[in-house]
């Protein structure tokens, strides 16, 4: 199971999560920290192996603007 990483929107915390791959669109996470479900996606290390079609032009996991990404 993937570790996804996640920034709250709520109080700024960043935290982890486990979620398989087939939970992550329906499973509502929320901050440990505030107990907040806005929180954002962030990119993990796993979601880097899709043989370029991302580009791989240096936008590491500070790009994709947070929420609504997918
Ligand atoms: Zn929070």
């Amino acid at each position: 199971m993937p570790l996804f990483e996640f920034t709250c929107g709520k109080c700024g915390k960043n935290f982890e999560e486990l979620l398989a791959l087939a939970d992550l669109e329906s499973a509502e996470v929320a901050c440990p920290h505030c107990a907040s479900t806005e929180v954002i996606r962030a990119l993990s290390s796993f979601a880097t192996g899709g043989g370029g079609a991302t580009g791989g032009g240096g936008c590491g996991s500070g790009c994709g603007g947070g929420r609504g990404f997918s």
